[in-house]
């Protein structure tokens, strides 16, 4: 869904920037493929048609984080008064059978549904549907035998069945209505006018499909359907699947009937009717041909709709590029006018206020994110929501071509305006926190592009594909995508998704930056805050630091899970400046340039120094930064030959401390341990000597520390003693060949 009044309007401008930045190059793509390449091969060739050189190993290398405190204060709030039913459930709708009439000047509905229904539970001897009391209920039978009913609250009615029904067990439930419904949340059934002529249609999302037809809603339990309409025969209907026929009754009035077989959630049924203008394109994909068919006003039929409409074809091209064939290709894609102010994604048909391309983007997106693989519970909107907002940003970057730059265009347009929420619905009794436009659209959008660029293209169009191989025509909860996600990327994402999704609030940065060179080589230190809210949580995530020398840019990734912390990477040259990011891929809501404050030394080189005849007679140690270093600070044990006297020998011109030894290690593993008692000459602050602290990529343990002063460097390494003669007590003359440390 998506509701034009809220947050879209302004990106209209945006889109047509995107458009006018590049592509052009890459335009032919899609008509250019050759003979019927998989969807896999057709993805991997737009994602390298416009990638950039950043092979820097960031995809790879991981390692397990701490998770992120949990969150307080917040908890799993009870459903609202009008909740959908029991999560969990004893029956499982097979086929609703929809037969109604709809009168749209007298505003009134009346005809029956026949709902198939499985038991999965033993001993199942009542039914609960939902139906609204506007409706009378004049007959109910269950296997064509008279069943009665009584009354929950004014959405839902509990059906005493025949009789008790075993696991594995079908019934039939018949049930007549009629009466003029009363409306709830978005406009779940209207009945108006456009241009004078009468239209009626239906928005169930969230819980409202009760209000003009009685049924099981829960997202989990989808259903085939035949569905058919009497109208006057001067209208026509918009619904699910394929058209079966239209029957002419012989009394000025014909019947509709449609047909999907494929699983639909309750809320993705609908209706609209008018005296549409009917127009179809042709979807031809790899085997398939299917129909995409269009229901507009007649007063909006003109050059620039029909252009706008021409894009859906190519549109569900892209988006079968990216996440695989559109998921009801056996039926058909539509768009049907209606006049609620933006778009619901009605399963194979969805309804439009109007045709922007965003919108007719996010709505198709949907196909895949809402309707295929459906919230499972409305706690996880952002399921539908982000995935849907995120395809409108895919479409700009994939429509004529890979364009990283619409892309990131598209996406400062989709900034949420405030962060000070999450993504996941706590508290789902309120219709405008689950469709809030920040939190369940924004924010997930910029999480999943988030997501993008921590686990890289590859893997994240493949824990798509993974996602959908997984619930396609079902449902999912957050967690179930946070596991499949988990799965394909290789290691734990919590750290990820505990801060984006489960947590409020973004990081804001402030940096300051400084390079030092010392012995011919050059160290760039970034002191980077995290200054959001005490309220919001620190952010861990890889950050690009693109450096710059004249033109020339390299790309660093650092790994960024402090308040206050310093980062050095080591530059092949002295830079002329640094940006944070500089793609957008973070949703932050500041990044400034501080004031750069002194940080800890580090170590940038530690060599056990062999001589000649390959015995280890001293250690270097090199320091980014003048220290204070004494023997006192360092020790080295050998597993077997225990401690080692030794000495240090410090050259600060070169901030280089030599551990010297008595004499040739003996051959022995080593344990060398680097204190941190060693200390800044300057600033006093203690060296920040961690090895194993988690960094991004393949760049290795150096140089050394997790960001903050304090904390010994540790390490191993093996020492041989290849003197002839000294290797060993067994009095014979070792071999010269032995292994190097
Ligand atoms: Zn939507």
């Amino acid at each position: 869904m998506s509701r034009l009044n809220m947050n879209w309007r302004p990106m209209l401008a945006v889109v047509v920037g995107c458009g006018l930045v590049g592509g052009g190059a890459l335009s032919a793509q899609f008509e250019a493929v050759d003979a019927a390449p998989t969807a896999r091969e057709r993805l991997l060739k737009l994602l390298n048609a416009g990638k950039r050189v950043e092979e820097d190993g960031c995809a790879r290398a991981r390692a397990a984080m701490a998770k992120v405190a949990p969150l307080d204060g917040l908890s799993l709030l009870p459903p609202p008064g009008e909740e959908p039913l029991d999560f969990v459930s004893e029956t499982d709708v097979l086929h609703y059978s929809l037969d109604i009439e709809v009168d749209l000047v007298g505003k009134w509905i009346g005809g029956s549904n026949v709902m198939t229904v499985r038991v999965v539970e033993p001993a199942v001897s009542t039914f609960e549907i939902r139906v609204s009391d506007a409706f009378a209920l004049p007959a109910l039978a269950v296997n064509g035998n008279a069943v009665s009913y009584s009354r929950t609250d004014s959405a839902t009615i509990e059906v005493t069945l025949d009789r008790t029904y075993g696991v594995g067990e079908e019934f039939d439930l018949y049930i007549e209505y009629a009466g003029n419904p009363k409306n709830g949340g978005f406009g779940s059934i209207e009945f108006t006018t456009h241009n004078g002529h009468p239209i009626a249609w239906t928005l169930s999302e969230a819980w409202y499909a009760y209000t003009w037809w009685p049924a099981k809603d829960v997202n989990t339990d989808k259903a085939t359907a035949d569905l058919r309409f009497t109208v006057p025969t001067d209208f026509a209907v918009a619904s699910q699947g394929l058209l079966q026929s239209i029957t002419d009754l012989g009394n000025g009035k014909h019947q509709y009937h449609w047909k999907t077989d494929y699983q639909t959630a309750t809320y993705l049924f609908s209706f609209a009717i008018t005296n549409y203008t009917e127009f179809s394109d042709s979807f031809v994909y790899d085997n398939y041909t299917m129909p995409v068919d269009f229901f507009i006003f007649a007063e909006d039929d003109n050059s620039n709709n029909r252009a706008l409409l021409g894009k859906l074809v190519p549109m569900l091209g892209v988006m079968s590029d990216l996440y695989g064939i559109y998921p009801f290709v056996n039926e058909k894609y539509g768009i049907a006018q209606f006049e609620w102010g933006g778009g619901m994604e009605h399963q194979t048909i969805t309804s439009q206020s109007s045709f922007s391309e965003w919108l007719s983007a996010h709505e198709l997106g949907h196909s895949w994110f809402g309707d295929m693989i459906t919230c499972a519970t409305w706690h996880d909107i952002w399921l539908n929501e982000g995935f849907a907002t995120y395809s409108e940003a895919l479409w700009m970057e994939f429509r004529n071509g890979q364009n990283q730059g619409a892309l990131h265009s598209y996406m400062d347009g989709r900034r949420p305006r405030s962060v000070n929420g999450s993504c996941y619905v706590y508290d789902i009794s309120s219709m405008n926190r689950i469709f809030s436009g920040d939190f369940s659209y924004r924010k997930p959008a910029w999480v999943l592009h988030g997501l993008r660029h921590v686990v890289g293209d590859d893997v994240f169009f493949d824990i798509i594909a993974a996602y959908r191989a997984k619930y396609e025509y079902g449902s999912a909860i957050t967690d179930e995508l946070i596991a499949v996600a988990e799965d394909v990327w290789g290691d734990d994402l919590n750290w990820f998704f505990d801060t984006w999704i489960y947590g409020i609030g973004a990081p804001e940065y402030r940096y300051a930056w400084e390079q030092n060179t010392v012995n011919g080589r050059t160290f760039v230190e970034v002191y980077l805050q995290q200054t959001q809210s005490g309220s919001y949580p620190n952010f861990p995530m890889p950050m690009d630091v693109v450096t710059r020398v004249g033109s020339a840019e390299t790309l660093q990734v650092v790994w960024n899970d402090e308040d206050a912390e310093h980062l050095l990477f080591e530059v092949a040259e002295p830079i002329d400046g640094l940006t944070l990011d500089p793609d957008e891929w973070i949703l932050e809501t500041g990044k400034s340039v501080g004031t750069f404050v002194e940080g800890p030394p580090k170590i940038v080189g530690i060599r056990p120094i062999v001589n000649g005849k390959g015995n280890t007679v001293r250690v270097t140690i090199d320091f980014h930064k003048d220290v204070i270093v004494e023997a006192g600070d360092c020790s080295l044990v050998g597993d077997k030959t225990g401690p080692v006297n030794l000495t240090v020998d410090y050259r600060a011109d070169v901030r280089c401390a030599y551990l010297l030894f008595d004499g040739a290690l003996p051959t022995d593993s080593y344990v060398l341990v680097i204190g941190d008692s060693i200390v800044d000459v300057n600033s006093g602050q203690a060296l920040d000597g961690e090895l194993d602290a988690f960094r991004w990529g393949d760049t290795g343990v150096l140089p050394s520390g997790n960001g903050l002063a304090g904390g010994a460097a540790v390490l191993r390494f093996n020492a041989v003693l290849t003197k002839p003669g000294q290797g060993n007590k067994d009095r014979r003359v070792d071999a010269l060949s032995a292994g190097r440390p």
